[in-house]
């Protein structure tokens, strides 16, 4: 099976709705691929929240499961490291017959990748401001990203 998407990661609001179903349409025709052959599928982006609960007796969260970067929206270097951790959680799990899984929250908190959710959750904060209302720094910040061609979002990545 292959997922294909779509998502509008614009900042600024209030602006004109982007007809995205075309969009997708004509990305997809150039991929050969018929729309009408596909199911549609819509799906809030999930940020990591290190509030959250990420595990319970016998189920661990990985992925998108777990949360996306809150920074930037992309998810697939903490699937991957996600991905190990819940892993090496469960098969500890087996070796010692606990599957309550109870250290997985401290797993990720101490980890690489959750330390740098952590670190892009609180970058996150300071450019979008909370709830996702652009602060002044965030609109300094889409305008230099503006006047570079996107090379200030290089210059992000942390
Ligand atoms: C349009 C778009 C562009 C993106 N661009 C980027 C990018 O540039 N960089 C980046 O880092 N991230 C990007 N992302 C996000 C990234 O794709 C995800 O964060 C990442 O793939 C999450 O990995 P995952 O393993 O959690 O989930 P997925 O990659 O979605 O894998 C889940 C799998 O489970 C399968 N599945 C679902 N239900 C069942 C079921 N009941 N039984 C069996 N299998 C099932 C699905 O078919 C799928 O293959 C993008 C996302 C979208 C939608």
């Amino acid at each position: 099976m292959m997922n294909r998407g779509i998502f509008d990661s614009r900042l600024r609001r209030p602006q004109a709705p982007v007809p995205l179903k075309q969009a997708f349409e004509a990305a997809l025709h150039a991929r050969g691929v018929a729309l009408a052959e596909c199911t549609l599928l819509g799906h809030p982006a999930r940020c990591y929240d290190p509030a959250a609960r990420h595990s319970a007796p016998r189920v661990l969260l990985a992925g998108d499961a777990v949360g996306c970067d809150p920074l930037l929206g992309e998810g697939i270097t903490s699937a991957l490291g996600l991905g190990i951790l819940a892993a090496e959680t469960a098969v500890d799990g087996l070796a010692r017959d606990d599957l309550r899984f109870r250290d997985y929250e401290r797993r990720i908190r101490t980890s690489a990748v959750g330390r740098w959710l952590r670190v892009r959750r609180l970058t996150a904060h300071v450019f979008y401001g909370r709830g996702g209302r652009n602060s002044t720094l965030g609109a300094l910040w889409l305008r230099a990203r503006a006047r570079s061609g996107g090379a200030a979002l290089d210059a992000l990545s942390l």
